[in-house]
């Protein structure tokens, strides 16, 4: 069986937050506003792993009123959204992600981002895509109010 999820996540970019993206800190006089780390591409690649597998939202599984959650490394929720979907019989066949964001430029961190995820979801790395892209100065995105992200991953089991 195979199928298929979406993910979608944004964050307000502001002063004294570290920007962090895919688990990986990049240096930059602005960062993600959350309850977590604000890693936006993460939250959207655990959104679309969730819902590939019908197992609900990242914000139902670790809900940003819970001080358990506050400033957590969303590496951590990456990992125990794997562990669900490995109980519940999920293999992830493969992800694809596009981070929206004007700057810092994404693209010589590319490399290390795929590695992080990949590790963090003992996943082969030719199966994680993380692709860069502004929005050409439109939007929220575009004037560097906020990053956002998209996501789809494919779920193989073998019901
Ligand atoms: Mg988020």
């Amino acid at each position: 069986m195979m199928r298929v999820g979406h993910g979608f996540d944004a964050h307000r970019l502001v002063e004294g937050r570290p920007f962090v993206v895919g688990g990986v800190t990049i240096p930059f006089e602005r960062g993600p506003l959350g309850h977590s780390d604000g890693d936006t591409l993460t939250h959207a690649i655990c959104d679309a792993l969730l819902g590939a597998a019908a197992l609900g939202d990242l914000g139902a599984h670790f809900p940003d009123t819970d001080p358990q959650w506050k400033g957590v490394d969303s590496l951590t929720l990456l990992a125990a959204v794997h562990e669900q979907l490995v109980r519940h019989g999920w293999t992830i066949g493969n992800i694809d992600a596009t981070v929206v964001v004007q700057a810092p430029k994404l693209a010589p961190h590319i490399a290390t981002m795929r590695d992080t995820l990949a590790e963090t979801l003992t996943l082969d790395i030719a199966k994680i895509s993380v692709k860069a892209k502004t929005s050409e100065g439109m939007g929220y995105t575009g004037d560097g109010s906020g990053i956002a992200a998209y996501a789809v991953a494919l779920l193989t089991s073998l019901e």
